[in-house]
């Protein structure tokens, strides 16, 4: 009788279409960079950008998108952090995109919409992780008065540890300086652990001289510039056992730019709200188109932005949070919206 049941059992596995699960890592590195339009990674440019090539043997699309309603910088950034739209009833609310005001007079995530917004470091935090933010821009202190030991929640699951949810914040203008220090705490850690990477060039760029493509303007100058803090970040991976294998990097932007010319603004531009959202599980995983293996991601048309309350979503960046927390084999952030109902699969089933 056993046998017949196994013998039916086997039959059906194939039916199952299960997720095939991705071991957890043991580090993961969330860099965003800030105005990185999709289309330098598609054409010739690619052949002088080694690192962004190396990031791109894994699963990626550069169809994904931003915020359904805000094409700027910091609310972007909430979303990617805490897996919420800026609007609606899954919102974040944040919309400044400034420094943000003191704790103390109103500058926390929590007090702008009411109810504390759990954030992907909240998660990791509470599950013993080492957690930390490095940043090109001072507006991201908001992450900072939000979820230090005054502002950040308890953590209610033993063993305690504390109410603030991010280890280690950094902050350099400077690309090569900020990378360098991404790369020295990945070398030293000694537990599992979160980072946020955020590399600004990019948006220096083009607000500066423009999103133009053309070889050796200043845009395509500055992503060389990530291209190169990628390959710090790749040098301290690859030279380090504890790091090598157990490593995952996720990579996705703001927003793009160059409409209007200069800034990023005009929310119906595909050139401003088309971004990559790309996973790097290591070398050998296979080059995979993501919506290919997501149905219950919406694939859009290109001048598409898409609703923010439709069933079936595109890829965004606000899904980098629980696509993070997966790769680490932790929960989803409650309260959250991108991931929850579809989450992410990253590798084909
Ligand atoms: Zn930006």
């Amino acid at each position: 009788m056993l046998a017949v049941l196994l013998v039916a059992a086997l039959s059906l596995a194939p039916l199952v279409a299960e997720p095939r699960a991705v071991a957890p890592f043991d580090h993961v590195v969330v860099i965003s960079v800030d105005g990185l339009r999709p289309d330098i990674l598609e054409g010739p440019s690619l052949a002088s950008l080694p690192n962004f090539a190396r990031l791109l043997r894994g699963p990626h699309t550069l169809n994904a998108r931003t915020d359904s309603q805000h094409t700027n910088t910091l609310p972007n950034h909430i979303s990617m952090a805490t897996g919420r739209p800026v609007h609606g009833p899954y919102g974040h609310c944040w919309t400044g995109n400034t420094d943000p005001p003191s704790a103390a007079a109103g500058g926390t995530l929590h007090i702008n919409k009411g109810a504390y917004i759990t954030s992907m470091f909240d998660v990791a935090h509470d599950a013993g992780l080492s957690t930390a933010l490095a940043t090109t821009k001072t507006k991201f202190w908001i992450f900072e008065q939000s979820y230090c030991w005054a502002a950040g929640a308890p953590d209610t699951t033993p063993p305690d540890n504390g109410n603030a949810k991010i280890d280690f914040v950094t902050f350099s203008e400077q690309t090569r300086e900020l990378a360098g220090a991404v790369a020295d705490r990945l070398r030293r850690a000694s537990t599992r652990t979160l980072d946020f990477v955020h590399l600004a060039a990019p948006d220096v760029a083009g607000h500066g001289y423009d999103w133009t493509l053309a070889p050796g303007s200043p845009y395509v100058a500055s992503v060389g510039e990530v291209d190169r803090a990628l390959g710090t970040l790749f040098q301290a991976i690859d030279a380090d056992a504890e790091l090598r294998g157990h490593t995952a990097i996720i990579l996705t932007s703001d927003h793009g730019g160059g409409v209007p010319r200069k800034t990023h603004t005009d929310i119906t531009c595909p050139l401003n709200f088309r971004i990559p959202f790309i996973v790097w599980l290591g070398d050998q995983a296979a080059s995979t188109d993501l919506y290919a293996i997501n149905p219950t991601r919406a694939r859009l048309e290109s001048e598409q932005i898409g609703e923010r309350d439709a069933e079936f979503q595109p890829i965004r960046n606000g899904d980098a949070a629980n696509a993070a927390l997966q790769l680490l084999g932790l929960p989803t952030i409650a309260g959250s919206f991108y991931g929850v109902k579809a989450p992410l699969q990253i590798v084909a089933p």
